[in-house]
């Protein structure tokens, strides 16, 4: 009893001094079928904005396109209270782009996503008036030549939900993007379809709050759609389910919730923003405040020594000289290239070279290749030549670690590759999503996306002045 006393008083002084909780709450909008989804994103930004909450709404091209021809200002203003992001050009039309991406290559996957994907970016930019800010793939139809893509389309953040890549439950660094995805135990939301409100949802918040708040701090990820509001089923699904594609004047709509039932669903969601707005340390966030609460990508120059310590035992992210680094980041400090966000190999390299050792020279002519490739391309190599012999490029890295630099011959080391665990391994069942054709592989996705996990690196606050 006295224990819960001293608690209640001094819990809620606690909360209040501990580290921040970002919530960023999330729409995709997408429903370009149904224009009673357009009624639902209107009154969901404006119920937001009369909270003084601002979301992101990743809107998809042809939606952003519809809402403008049937004149609906209305709804894109209020939108543009909000943050925008992008969320595809045409979302379940097929090809979907883990369709078309399955059998690409890095380099040429990327171009191909901007070839399809540019028109929508630039139509949501010109209709909303501003560059979106994030991108999240429709469904779980992610691919990782995205990563390239994006950047050159100049949207930093990648807010989604899906099992391929993740870091503890939190934001983290992937291909140069920030990433908000496979969020786990950080990741929920009010149910639609439970009554009047969701209080098992505010228990699960409570406690990520806490959670988060007592040790650094952290992301909450909540989304919906704002079709669901007006649906009782999903806009694509009853068109474009199992890789069906009619054509548009075939096109059926979802059916619809009755006026009463759309508006109990704006309270679940009113109530639930307001209970998560009363916690102590709690800040709802967009896609455009996530770049300025997480330090830079690349890390600072640190103790070489350090490096060479850390990754000759291990090749994953870790924590050197109070900074978070990338063992591309490593590799990059190794081969004395200024630090820079680069891309992953773009196949497995295969290590062909067969002696124990190599001569000191031939290494350091070694290394100079990797470091002119890296700078001249900003990706790793797949594997680096020693002669007409190559080391892949994991055994090249464990070589250039561990190797020492005073010997004759610069002893042969292998590398595995221990941030793979990071990635799912189940092909069909990360891509499993009704509207990707029955039996749906994505496993080439997965192989690629691994090869990139060079580039991973969980996010890190900074610090709060
Ligand atoms: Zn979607």
């Amino acid at each position: 009893m006295l224990r819960a006393l001293i608690l209640a008083f001094i819990l809620p002084a606690f909360i209040s001094a501990a580290a921040p909780v970002y919530v960023v709450l999330w729409f995709d909008t997408e429903d370009y079928i149904e224009p009673a989804s357009d009624d639902a994103a209107l009154r969901i930004a404006s119920d937001l904005a009369k909270e003084g909450v601002r979301a992101t709404f990743k809107v998809v091209g042809e939606k952003a396109r519809v809402l403008e021809k049937r004149g609906r200002r209305d709804v894109i203003e209020a939108l543009s209270y909000h943050a925008i992001g992008y969320h595809s050009n045409w979302h379940s039309v097929h090809p979907a782009p883990a369709e078309y991406l399955l059998r690409m290559g890095y380099l040429e996957g990327a171009d191909e996503f901007e070839r399809r994907e540019a028109a929508g970016v630039a139509d949501v930019k010109r209709i909303f008036g501003k560059q979106p800010v994030c991108y999240g793939q429709p469904g779980n139809s992610w691919a990782p030549q995205t990563n390239l893509a994006l950047r050159r389309l100049g949207i930093p953040v990648y807010l989604d939900e899906g099992e391929h890549v993740g870091v503890d439950d939190q934001p983290f660094w992937y291909g140069g993007l920030l990433y908000v995805f496979k969020m786990g135990k950080n990741n929920f939301r009010a149910r639609l379809n439970v009554g009047a409100e969701d209080l098992a949802a505010y228990k699960r918040f409570d406690e990520a709050a806490a959670r988060l708040a007592s040790n650094s701090g952290g992301v909450i990820s909540i989304y919906y759609h704002p079709a669901e509001f007006s649906t009782t089923e999903f806009w694509d699904g009853v068109n474009f389910a199992r890789g069906a594609n009619p054509p548009r004047e075939t096109w059926v709509k979802p059916r619809r919730r009755t006026p009463e039932d759309s508006e109990r669903c704006y309270g679940v969601l009113r109530q639930f923003v307001r209970h998560m707005k009363a916690q102590p340390a709690v800040r709802f966030v967009t896609a455009e405040d996530l770049p300025r609460l997480y330090a830079n990508p690349v890390a600072k120059a640190v103790n070489l020594k350090l490096v060479v310590n850390y990754l000759g035992q291990h090749i994953i992210f870790g924590e050197i000289d109070g900074e978070t680094l990338s063992p591309a980041e490593m590799l990059m400090a190794l081969l004395d290239v200024k630090p820079h966000v680069v891309d992953g190999p773009t196949a497995p390299g295969a290590t062909t070279y067969s002696e124990p050792t190599i001569p000191v020279p031939a290494f350091r002519a070694a290394k100079a290749d990797a470091a002119d490739f890296i700078q001249r391309f900003h990706r790793l190599p797949n594997e680096v030549f020693v002669g007409s012999k190559a080391l892949s490029l994991a055994d090249f890295a464990a070589t250039l670690a561990r190797g020492s630099s005073t010997a004759a011959e610069v002893p042969v080391v292998r590398g595995s590759l221990e941030f793979e665990r990071y990635f799912a391994t189940d092909g069909r069942k990360a891509f499993s999503w009704v509207i990707h054709p029955e039996g749906f592989d994505g496993t080439p996705l997965l192989d690629l996306g691994r090869l990139q996990g060079w580039t991973l690196k969980p996010a890190r606050l900074r610090a709060i002045n």
